[in-house]
C-alpha cells in the first residue's frame, strides 16, 4: 500500500504522532488505554507503534534500519579465501590477561629483531610456526581491556570474535569474572579454550580448575568434553607454543574465510583524537580490503581514508581480512565497537552515517515503552536465577497483598518470583497475553473470568488456574518452583581398587589390573585417578575382566582388570576411587 507511513523499529511518541500527523495527546491517550504510560519524548517500539496505529486507522510499515554489517561470509562466493582467526582473552581480573597477551607478542616469529609490535592499537597479529612443519600461520588478538569492549561488541551485533581464551590462574580457581566471562563467550558464540595459567606457582593446582569449571560446564576434552584445557605460564612461557597451536587446529577445524575483493566491513576497537592527527581508529576489517583513499562510514561518522598504518607502524596501502589497522581521515571520533563499512562514494558514506544518527537518536531518547513483555520472553537459560513469570488476579486489593507477601517468600537463588501483571477484578484479555509471552498461566484467586478472556486463554493455550483457598495457591506456586529447580550432581563412591599393574596404555585405549581394596567395581562407573591422595583425572571404565571373562562387577578382596577407553597415565601403586553419578533436582 502506497499510503503506508514508515516507522523505524524505536520512535519517540513525539515523531511517532509527528509522522501520523495526529495530535500527540490523541497517542498518548490511545497508548494509555492499552496500559502503557509515556510522555512525547519517550520511545516506544514498532509493535507498539502498530497496535496504536490500528486504534488509529492508519497503517504503518517498518523503515529500514541503517545496514548492519553481516561480516559473514558465504563459502559459496567465488572469491573466498581463508583468513586468520580472531582471538580475545578474558577470565578475572589478576588471572593472567596482560601478561600473556605480552608473551604472545614477544613469540611472535615475524617480529624476529625488527623489535616486534611498536605500538598498542588495539589489536595486533602475530606469526606462528606449525608444529614440525616450515607452514607459518597468522593469529589476530584483540588487545582491548576487558569484557566491556568485547560486550559492547556484541551488543553491537558484530561478531567479532571466533575464539576467545578463557584465562584462569591456576592457584586461585574459577571466580566470579570467571563465570562472566563464560557468560560472555557463550553469548557470542565464540569458540572457547581454556589456558590454565600460572602453573609455576607452587599452590597452583590444574585439575582443581578443570573440575571447577567442569561445574559451570565447561568440560575439558580430555576427560571428553568439548573444550581444550591448556595448562600454561605467562611468566616462563611454558605451554603457549602449545595454546598458539591450539588456536590454528581450531581455526583450521572452523574453515575461517572472508571475500578480500568486497568493500571493506569491519569494526572500531579504539579510537581517539589525536593531535596533529585529528579522530585516529583501529578498525578491525572482518571482511573485504580497506585501501587508502576509501570512503567509509563508522556509525554516526564517515570520512576518506588518508592514512594506514599497523601495529609495527608500518605504512599500508591494503589491508586485508581479520587485519588491524590505525587509520585517519574521520570526520569525528567514532565509538568502540561501531560497525565500519567502506562505500564507492562520499555521498554513500555520508549517507548510511546521517541514518545511522537518526537511529540513534531516537534510540537514546529513553527507555523503549512497549505493550506486550517481550523482554520476558528472553534466553532465560544462560542467567543463573529463572524468573518465575506470574500474572496473578484477586478478588480484592487486602487478598492480592497477602498473595504476593506470600509469593515473594518463595524466591530463593535460584528462582525468582517475579509478578509480570498483577490486579484486582476479573481476569480479562490482557491478563492472558501477559501469561502468554511468560509462564503460560494465569492465576486467580476468586476472580471470575471474562468471556473474551476464557476464548483468547483458550485459542493461547493459557491455563487459567482458579482458587478459593491461599493455600492450595501457595502450594501449587511452590511445585512450579521446584520444577525449575537446577539439577545437582551427586557423586557416590562404591569402591576403591589398587592398581598392581598396567597391561596396556595407548590413545584409544588403556587396560590396568589390581586389586579392590573395599567397596566394589562396576562397568560403565567413573573412576577418579590418585596418586597420593592427588587426584590425576577422571575416566569411565568400560569394562571389567576377572580372569579371562568379562564381568559386570568385582568386589572387595578379588583382584580384575579395568579398562578405559582413552589414555590413562597411571602408574602401579595408584588408587582408582570408582564412582557413579546421579542427576537430581535441587530441593527447595
Ligand atoms: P590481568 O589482570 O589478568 O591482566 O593479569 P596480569 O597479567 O596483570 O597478571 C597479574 C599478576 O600475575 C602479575 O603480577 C603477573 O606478573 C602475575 N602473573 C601472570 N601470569 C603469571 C604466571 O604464569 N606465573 C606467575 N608466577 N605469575 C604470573
Amino acid at each position: 500500500m502506497s499510503d503506508e507511513i514508515k516507522i523505524p523499529e524505536v520512535i519517540t511518541v513525539g515523531e511517532f504522532a509527528n509522522r501520523l500527523n495526529v495530535p500527540v495527546a490523541k497517542v498518548i491517550t490511545e497508548l494509555m488505554k492499552n496500559g502503557v504510560m509515556a510522555t512525547i519524548n519517550e520511545s516506544i517500539d514498532f509493535e507498539t507503534a502498530e497496535i496504536i496505529a490500528e486504534f488509529l486507522e492508519l497503517k504503518i510499515s517498518k523503515e529500514e534500519e541503517p545496514k548492519k554489517i553481516q561480516a559473514k561470509v558465504k563459502k559459496e562466493s567465488k572469491h573466498i579465501e581463508e583468513r586468520s582467526p580472531i582471538v580475545a582473552v578474558l577470565g578475572h581480573v589478576d588471572h593472567g590477561k596482560t601478561s600473556l597477551l605480552d608473551k604472545i607478542r614477544e613469540t611472535d616469529v615475524a617480529s624476529g629483531e625488527s623489535g616486534g609490535i611498536t605500538q598498542h592499537i588495539g589489536a595486533y597479529q602475530v606469526e606462528v610456526k606449525k608444529d614440525g612443519s616450515k607452514d607459518k600461520k597468522k593469529i589476530t588478538f584483540l588487545d582491548t581491556p576487558g569484557h566491556e569492549a568485547f560486550e559492547k561488541m556484541r551488543e553491537h551485533g558484530a561478531r567479532v570474535t571466533d575464539i576467545a581464551i578463557l584465562i584462569v590462574a591456576a592457584d586461585d580457581g574459577v571466580k566470579p569474572q570467571t563465570k562472566e566471562a563464560i557468560k560472555h563467550i557463550k553469548n557470542a558464540k565464540s569458540q572457547m579454550v581454556v589456558a590454565v595459567n600460572k602453573i609455576d606457582k607452587p599452590g597452583a593446582d590444574p585439575t582443581r580448575v578443570r573440575q571447577e569449571l567442569m561445574a559451570e560446564g565447561v568440560s575439558p576434552h580430555e576427560w571428553g568434553g568439548d573444550t581444550e584445557f591448556i595448562d600454561i605460564s605467562a611468566k616462563s612461557g611454558e605451554g603457549i607454543d602449545k595454546l598458539l597451536e591450539t588456536i590454528i587446529a581450531i581455526a583450521e577445524v572452523n574453515e575461517l574465510v572472508a571475500d578480500p575483493t568486497v568493500s571493506a566491513q569491519g569494526v572500531v576497537v579504539e579510537s581517539r583524537m589525536e593531535p596533529g592527527k585529528g579522530p585516529v581508529a583501529t578498525i578491525l576489517i572482518q571482511n573485504g580490503s580497506l585501501r587508502v583513499g576509501d570512503y567509509i562510514q563508522a556509525g554516526e561518522t564517515y570520512g576518506k581514508v588518508k592514512l594506514m598504518e599497523d601495529e609495527h607502524k608500518n605504512k599500508l596501502d591494503e589491508a586485508l581480512p581479520s587485519r588491524a589497522v590505525r587509520v585517519t581521515g574521520l570526520r569525528s571520533v567514532p565509538e568502540i565497537a561501531e560497525l565500519v563499512q567502506g562505500f564507492d562514494s562520499e555521498k554513500e558514506a555520508k549517507q548510511e552515517s546521517e541514518k545511522s544518527k537518526k537511529y540513534s537518536v531516537v534510540k537514546r531518547a529513553g527507555q523503549v515503552k512497549k505493550i506486550n513483555a517481550d523482554s520476558m520472553a528472553e534466553d532465560i537459560k544462560l542467567v543463573d536465577r529463572q524468573d518465575l513469570n506470574l500474572v496473578v488476579k484477586a478478588d480484592v486489593v487486602g487478598s492480592l497483598d497477602a498473595i504476593k507477601e506470600s509469593l515473594n517468600k518463595l524466591s530463593n537463588d535460584y528462582v525468582a518470583v517475579k509478578f509480570v501483571s498483577e490486579g484486582v477484578g476479573d481476569i480479562n484479555e490482557n491478563d492472558i497475553s501477559m501469561a502468554d509471552v511468560s509462564q503460560k498461566v494465569v492465576i486467580g484467586f476468586k476472580s471470575k473470568v471474562s468471556p473474551q478472556a476464557e476464548q483468547a486463554s483458550k485459542a493461547k493455550g493459557v491455563k487459567i488456574i482458579k482458587y478459593d483457598v491461599i493455600y492450595e495457591l501457595i502450594s501449587d506456586v511452590k511445585k512450579l518452583i521446584a520444577e525449575m529447580m537446577p539439577v545437582e550432581r551427586i557423586e557416590t563412591v562404591i569402591g576403591h581398587l589398587k592398581i598392581l599393574g598396567i597391561f596396556k596404555v595407548s590413545p584409544k585405549k588403556t587396560v590396568v589390573g589390581g586389586k579392590i581394596e573395599e567397596g566394589k567395581v562396576e562397568k560403565n562407573a567413573w573412576a577418579r585417578l590418585k596418586r597420593k591422595g592427588e587426584i590425576l583425572g577422571e575416566y569411565q571404565a568400560v569394562a571389567i575382566q576377572k580372569g579371562v571373562s568379562e564381568v559386570e562387577s568385582g568386589l572387595s578382596g578379588e583382584e580384575c582388570g579395568v579398562s578405559f577407553a582413552e589414555k590413562v597415565k597411571a602408574e602401579a601403586g595408584d588408587v582408582l576411587e570408582f564412582f557413579t553419578i546421579s542427576e537430581k533436582k535441587k530441593e527447595l
